[in-house]
């Protein structure tokens, strides 16, 4: 069955060569029960390990069914070790956190066997071997007998036709050692069993033949009891499982040629490696499965840990994925939109119309927008509020009064912006004198507050409107905002130069001549006319005033137009006579005018009293007034705009409204940054670097620290090896052990980071919010390169250092 010739075994080391064999020739037979014995170091081992494949040998040969084995290489002798032999050690090397049935399963699994198949032939001995009440229990719950004679059946159930055991009875007591040896021998009888013993007496009346070593080189041979049952080597049908088309038998020809055939049927060869492939996969799956369910807490371990690197990953990933966006180095400008809001996008329709109130709900159903106003301008005009925080009124030596515009922090947003659902109460406006505040003090309901405007973009940086408003509702749903009537809206955010009119005002020397009828001309050159005009009603003269910006005010009559007190101040106030009654009367009628594309529009309007408490060159005007000049444009923006909820998702809802088609959007923010600043910059790059640096820190900590962890699974593979698994299937469980570890911890860090995202934890959402499809898919690519990365460096590291052998004896 198997026969040793001239073979020698020789160990080097630092320290020379020991020999472990010397010219060993001996014959082993089916239905032998050999005692291998022979004082310590004698070589026994050392044999036995030869015989099993557990080592190599360096002279000689070694025959199994006839067939010489010293081409063998790594594979083959996988092969043989499990298919052909079973090995039963003096400490069992069982795997003790696997159930008793398990490690007998494992031998098996290793071979591709079907789970019943497993299960079947595991159980049957499991009950020849007296562990059937046992089979559930722990390894490492059994006694040492109990643990011999697992391993005993673990052997049985491979059921090959060689097995040897080294001291199998070293480490038990009479009555267990007996037992051992008993079920041995009765193996004997079908089988070829050898086994080292030092303990020649326990074995003397089952043996069958008694071979001694000494120093290496076989001392003594003899026959002992019952030896006639051993007849000459009878030839193995060599047309059965475990020999049939086994490479084992094969002399290189044959093997040549078996490869020729396949690899010329491309076909059948690609799918015999895959059918391959799939068969070593499935063992994997089965081992790597195996591991959580027996060792829980080892793979929790492993997976806590990863899970801490899959978090740390996510966020230094996170924050390079963040500092992508360069924007967020550069310098604001308001050349463009004073209101730099980051999260303001800026809608226009591509064929240039105007937009209406359906593209605007059309925009709101989009993803992360939270609202929108189709009165765009107006969030680039600066409302003023609070006394000392937002401005503060200075009066001048003579009297006039000035507003100084401390904090341009607070932008007008229209009532569109909001719904009544917002409010916690009150109504929305419904005039341009009432408004709505977002505040937690609802008794300032009803009061009336006065605000200031001013339209940085468009007026004059000291011009500014002020309006008593009347606080008609209240919202929670905003931090600072006060939002106006639309109708306040589009009055602020007149946009183009020519808003303002000029202001004619005609002061009559003679104020007994009473009121000059309203004139209305049809005055297509200004100055001309307007001498026509004044040389045809003969005043003494005309005050003219550029750039004078109207805002209605409902309270006039029609017709009516009402000055600012520093109107007066500045332009007014000549008064020959000092009287204020005089003024009034000189006043009364006083002729507007308006440039509007090209046409000027000419209106005879009464100055009424009291003065306004606007800025300087601000008329409040009556609506037909306003109409007159104004009403042309009146119709609507081109331009609207919504507000998203984080600046993280510009990109997205801008592509979101670009897929909707015929509209153009840009984000106010990003058009509006254009020069780097350099400490912006600094800020980022250092970010960058310590986001990176952290990243590569925990990547490569992780990989170290994740070997260490799977170091412990040494001994376990050491023992597979043993018992025959192929390093293609050991590799193979690494690397599906560390991939599934690795996907299963980062999708777990996601979800809860979503989850936490949700639930409103800013340091998680800050950086979730700029996870993509793309972004996470790196993270996940990082993820598994590291895995990738720790198990091929085990999957080395156990190459190296799996010597059987090194399965320690005790
Ligand atoms: P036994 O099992 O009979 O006690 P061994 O087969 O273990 O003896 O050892 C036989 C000889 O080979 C001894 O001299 C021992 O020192 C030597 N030997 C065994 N294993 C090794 C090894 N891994 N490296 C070097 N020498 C070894
Ligand atoms: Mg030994």
């Amino acid at each position: 069955m198997i026969s040793l010739k001239n073979v020698s075994k020789y160990y080097r080391s630092a320290s020379g060569i020991t020999m472990g064999l010397r010219k060993i020739n001996l014959d082993f037979y089916r239905g032998e029960f050999v005692a291998i014995t022979g004082e310590s170091g004698s070589g026994k081992s050392t044999m036995l390990n030869v015989l099993s494949g557990s080592d190599t040998y360096e002279e000689g040969e070694m025959y199994l069914y006839g067939h010489p084995t010293s081409h063998y290489g790594k594979t083959e002798w996988e092969l043989y070790r499990r298919d052909y032999i079973s090995f039963i050690y003096q400490s069992y090397n069982l795997i003790d956190s696997y159930t008793v049935v398990d490690n007998v399963e494992s031998a098996l699994l290793m071979k591709g066997m079907s789970k019943k198949e497993r299960r079947e032939k595991a159980l049957k001995y499991l009950e020849m071997t007296g562990l059937t009440e046992q089979a559930n229990h722990k390894g490492s719950q059994l006694s040492s007998g109990q643990k011999q004679r697992l391993s005993i059946a673990r052997a049985l159930a491979k059921e090959t036709d060689i097995i040897v055991a080294d001291e199998p009875t070293g480490n038990l007591d009479t009555e267990n050692g007996e037992a051992v040896i008993k079920i041995l021998h009765e193996l004997s009888k079908e089988k070829l069993v050898i086994i080292v013993t030092h303990n020649f007496e326990q074995v003397e009346q089952y043996a069958t033949r008694k071979v001694r070593l000494y120093n290496g080189e076989v001392a003594e041979d003899i026959m002992l009891n019952d030896n006639e049952r051993i007849t000459e080597e009878e030839p193995v049908d060599m047309t059965v499982e475990p020999f049939k088309d086994s490479v084992l038998f094969m002399d290189k020809k044959q093997i040549y040629a078996r490869m020729k055939e396949l690899k010329e049927n491309k076909k059948a060869y690609r799918k015999n490696k895959c059918e391959d492939l799939k068969k070593r996969m499935a063992i994997a799956w089965r081992f790597v499965n195996q591991n959580w369910t027996a060792q829980p807490k080892r793979s929790a371990l492993i997976f806590t840990f990863f899970t801490c690197v899959m978090f740390a990953f996510f966020v230094f990933f996170g924050n390079l994925v963040s500092s992508v966006d360069d924007a967020t180095a550069k310098e604001y400008s308001t050349d463009a939109f004073w209101n730099g809001d980051t999260t303001r996008i800026e809608i226009s329709k591509l064929d240039g119309t105007v937009v209406t109130q359906d593209d605007l709900n059309k925009m709101l159903k989009l993803d992360h927008v939270l609202y929108g106003d189709l009165y765009d301008a107006a969030h680039d005009v600066n409302y003023f509020m609070y006394s000392g925080d937002d401005y503060d009124i200075k009066y001048g030596d003579s009297g006039e009064i000035t507003l100084q515009m401390l904090e341009r922090d607070k932008f007008v947003k229209s009532d569109l912006c909001l719904t009544e659902d917002d409010l916690s109460d009150g109504r929305l406006p419904e005039n341009s004198d009432e408004v709505v505040l977002s505040s937690d003090d609802k008794s300032l309901l009803g009061k009336t507050v006065r605000i200031y405007f001013n339209n940085p973009a468009t007026w004059e940086s000291d011009m500014y409107i002020a309006k008593d408003m009347t606080v008609v509702g209240i919202t929670d749903e905003f931090d600072t905002q006060a939002f106006f009537d639309a109708d306040l809206c589009m009055q602020l955010s007149m946009r183009f130069s020519d808003v303002f009119g000029t202001l004619y005002i005609q002061a009559y020397e003679d104020n007994s001549r009473g009121c000059v009828n309203a004139i209305w001309g049809e005055f297509t050159e200004d100055e001309r006319d307007l001498e026509w005009y004044e040389n045809r009603r003969s005043p003494k003269k005309a005050n003219k005033q550029n750039y004078v910006l109207y805002i209605i005010n409902d309270e006039l009559e029609d017709g009516e137009i009402r000055l600012s007190k520093t109107f007066y101040d500045k332009f007014i106030i000549s008064p020959r006579t000092g009287m204020t009654e005089v003024q009034y009367s000189i006043y009364k009628d006083v002729l507007v005018k308006a440039e509007v594309d090209g046409k000027i529009i000419l209106q005879c309007a009464n100055i009424v009293g009291e003065e306004t408490n606007s800025g300087r060159l601000v008329v409040e005007v009556s609506r037909s007034v306003y109409n007159e000049i104004y009403g042309y444009r009146v119709n609507g923006d081109s331009q609207m705009c919504v507000y998203i909820d984080d600046y993280a998702y510009t990109d997205d809802v801008i592509n979101a409204i670009k897929n909707i088609g015929g509209y153009e959007a840009l984000s106010v923010y990003k058009s509006g940054v254009t020069e780097y600043n350099y400490e912006m910059v600094m800020d980022k790059l250092q970010t960058v670097l310590i986001s990176l640096g952290a990243l590569v820190v925990v990547f490569i900590l992780g990989n170290f620290l994740v070997f260490m962890l799977m170091k412990i699974k040494k001994g376990d593979f050491i023992i597979f090896k043993a018992l025959g698994m192929q390093q293609k299937v050991a590799s193979d469980i690494n690397f599906m052990d560390m991939y599934t570890n690795v996907i299963a911890s980062m999708t777990l860090v996601l979800v809860v980071s979503a989850i936490l995202s949700l639930c409103g934890v800013s340091y998680i959402y800050n950086i979730f919010k700029f996870y993509r499809w793309n972004s996470i898919l790196i993270l996940y690519l990082l993820g598994i390169l590291m895995a990738h990365m720790v198990a091929h460096r085990f999957n080395r590291y156990l190459q190296k250092n799996d010597r059987i052998t090194s399965l320690k004896e005790n």
